[in-house]
Formats: C-alpha cells, sequence, structure tokens
C-alpha cells in the first residue's frame, strides 16, 4: 500500500528524544518546550509561539483570548476539516459558514464582504447579524492544503468590520504570501503537528502572535491558570493543554528538515500536474502572491467515485475531502452563505493522492501509471 501522508522521520528524532530519555526530561517542562517555541516563532517570523497538545486546542484557545464569547458567531469556510468548526463550538459560539472560490478552494472573501455588508450592522465598534441581533466576533480563515486565504482582503474586511482573526494554519507551515509567513497575518494564527500534517511530533500545536499580553495569556490558560509559581493557587479555569518535553523534542528535530520536506512536496506536486495535463482533472490554483508548502495534493477528478475504487484496489491510498460543514449534523442549521454552492462541487470531484515527503520516485510514478489506466480505460 502506498500512503497517503506519513511521517519522514530522517533527521535528529531519535538523538534529542533519547536526550529527554537519558535526562529523565519527558514532561510537560524542560528545555525543549521553550527551544521548540524559539525556533518555530523564528521560523514563521513571529513574536511569540506558545506550544499546546493539538491543533485544536491552539484554535480553541485563540478564540477564547479573541474574546468569542456564547451565542458569537465566528465567521468559517465551509470547506475545512471538523476541527475548526468544533473549536468554535467549544467557546458556545456557532460557526458562520461561507462559501469557497472553486479555483482556489478558499473562503470567498468576496461573497464576505457582500454578506456583511447586507445582513449586519455595526454599533460601539462591534459587529452584529441584522436578522437576530447577535454578535459576529471574528473571522476564522482556513487555509485549506497549505494554499493560502487572501489575507490582505480578508484582514481590510475584519478592521471595518471590527472582527478578530484566527488563522487556522495548521496545514499550511512553509506557505508564504506576499513573503509573510500563514498564520503571522492575523491577530493569532495556530498550527498543527499530527501525524499528517507537513511535519510532525505524533501530535502537537502552536499558537504564534505577536502579542505580548495575548502570548501570557495563552501559556496561562494552557497551563491551569496557575497564577503563582510554587503554591498551587489558580486564578481561572484553565486548561492542561501544554506539550510535553518528549514531544517538543521531535518538533525540533523535524522543523530542521522543513527546507527539505518543502523542496519535496514541490517536486511532487510539479510531477503529478505535468502527468495529468492532458486528463479530465482540474488542479487547486494559487492564490495570487502565494507560495503555498503544497501539503496535501488534491485533484478534482471526474469519474471521482471509481476513481477513488480504482486507487484503492491497487493499494494505493487515497481521500475525497472533507464533506462540507454545512451538511454535518451538527451544523446543517448554522448560516451558510453560498450562491453556488462552489463546496459542494469541489467536495464532489476531490481526490488526495499519496504525497509523503519520503515517497520514492517509483512509488509516484506508480500513482501516477495507475490514475492514467484508469482514464484510458473509461474513454472506451
Ligand atoms: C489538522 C487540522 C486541524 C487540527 O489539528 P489537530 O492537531 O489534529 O488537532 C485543524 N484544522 C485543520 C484545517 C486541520 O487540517
Amino acid at each position: 500500500m502506498i500512503p497517503l501522508s506519513v511521517p519522514n522521520l530522517a533527521g535528529n528524532e531519535w538523538k534529542y528524544i533519547k536526550e529527554c530519555l537519558d535526562t529523565s526530561w519527558v514532561s510537560s517542562v524542560g528545555a525543549f518546550v521553550d527551544g521548540f517555541e524559539k525556533v518555530f516563532a523564528a521560523y514563521v517570523g513571529s513574536k511569540y509561539a506558545v506550544s499546546v497538545v493539538n491543533g485544536t486546542s491552539a484554535l480553541h484557545i485563540s478564540l477564547q483570548i479573541a474574546g468569542v464569547k456564547a451565542d458569537d458567531y465566528v465567521i468559517l469556510p465551509n470547506i475545512t476539516f471538523i476541527a475548526s468548526a468544533n473549536s468554535i463550538r467549544y467557546c458556545n459560539a456557532n460557526p458562520l459558514l461561507i462559501d469557497v472560490f472553486t479555483d482556489t478552494w478558499q473562503l470567498d472573501v468576496v461573497l464576505l464582504e457582500k454578506f456583511l455588508g447586507e445582513h449586519t450592522y455595526t454599533k460601539d465598534n462591534e459587529c452584529f447579524l441584522k436578522e437576530n441581533h447577535r454578535r459576529i466576533k471574528a473571522i476564522m480563515p482556513v487555509h485549506v492544503l497549505g494554499n493560502m486565504c487572501e489575507m490582505k482582503k480578508l484582514q481590510e474586511i475584519a478592521q471595518k468590520y471590527h472582527l478578530s482573526v484566527v488563522e487556522d494554519a495548521t496545514e499550511a507551515l512553509g506557505s508564504y504570501q506576499n513573503d509573510k509567513h500563514a498564520g503571522t497575518f492575523g491577530d493569532f494564527g495556530c498550527f498543527s503537528f499530527n501525524g499528517n500534517k507537513i511535519m510532525t511530533t505524533g501530535g502537537g500545536g502552536m499558537i504564534v502572535t505577536d502579542n505580548e499580553t495575548f502570548a501570557k495569556r495563552a501559556k496561562h490558560l494552557t497551563t491551569q491558570a496557575k497564577s503563582d509559581s510554587f503554591e498551587y493557587i489558580h486564578d481561572e479555569i484553565g486548561y492542561n493543554y501544554r506539550m510535553v518535553n518528549l514531544l517538543a523534542a521531535m518538533g525540533v528535530a523535524q522543523l530542521e528538515q522543513m527546507p527539505q520536506f518543502l523542496l519535496r512536496k514541490a517536486q511532487i506536486n510539479t510531477f503529478y500536474r505535468e502527468q495529468f495535463k492532458d486528463l479530465p482533472i482540474s488542479f487547486q490554483e494559487n492564490t495570487a502572491n502565494t507560495t503555498p508548502n503544497h501539503w496535501l495534493f488534491t485533484i478534482c477528478a471526474e469519474n471521482q467515485k471509481e476513481l477513488i475504487k480504482h486507487l484503492t484496489e491497487n493499494q494505493i491510498q487515497v481521500r475525497p475531502f472533507w464533506l462540507p460543514m454545512n451538511l454535518l449534523a451538527m451544523f446543517k442549521d448554522d448560516l451558510y452563505a453560498t450562491e453556488d454552492n462552489n463546496s459542494f462541487k469541489v467536495y464532489e470531484k476531490s481526490v488526495s493522492l499519496p504525497c509523503s515527503t519520503g515517497i520514492t520516485d517509483v512509488e509516484l510514478k506508480k500513482v501516477a501509471q495507475c490514475v492514467r489506466n484508469f482514464y484510458k480505460y473509461w474513454d472506451k
């Protein structure tokens, strides 16, 4: 079986994790936690980084610090992984779903602007929905598959409507727009080091921000809100969301390899596009001025279901996109702004292909040949 996207542990993982084991610094404090936060902040170009247990907790804490309260709305693209929408519900708020562009598969900022213009009013520097007078507090742009949302436009909208910006950059480590790293545009940027992401700590996440108060508060909330360095005195309801030293050690080792990982992802992307250019397949287009990390190679294909079946039967692991949020039981009653339901059109054709950074050229050729064979047969 050629897997979809699996970890690549070719660097100093063993060495740094062994250091933790040798010194018994395996748990929630240790030099690697601080070290990982430092090198990560430097890598993305933000002032502060706070490590956490996963990307979902990074989103949850960021929304809370941004001031999202019960019954607020948070604007979210309709195509995303469930974790983004769940993090909004953890704050007892609701997602306000916006459709995506058909070419880049990112939040449709033109539609968003139109929606806000028609359906909201502002009062005392806050934005409210006309229909029910509920507050819209934040936008969570998701940089889907490592391509990026149009951040300049999005930030203009956020400013005009007094919305905080929490970037879901969990798929976009190594992606840039106008030479600025994903996750450093908004008030908060959230990253994930889950096993299928471009780099992994097994499980883990990071919050980045340029705001010192936010960073301190993120550390505080993710470490049980302990307010005294010695005594067990806590000043609010906190969370046990901190990353352990063992995993931070792995994070340092993985981050060292980002240049190679990005190079390989770009090669895979170029190879597949060249191989499929004469087939009834379309590709995700880059947002203007964006250099994506090409995290997960995904196509929109005619006869998607049959193609998925064909590849799976040939021991090639593939996946469709996430079911759009508006179709899930938990979010089907939430607001969804759309004109042509592009989310569904992308969803029903989507196929993600194997693209681990450790994939061999032989394996890549096998996948490409298998896709080509499918369409040769299908044409007849
Ligand atoms: C991976 C991912 C997350 C969540 O990250 P975890 O580390 O798995 O909690 C959130 N949003 C998106 C879009 C993701 O792809």
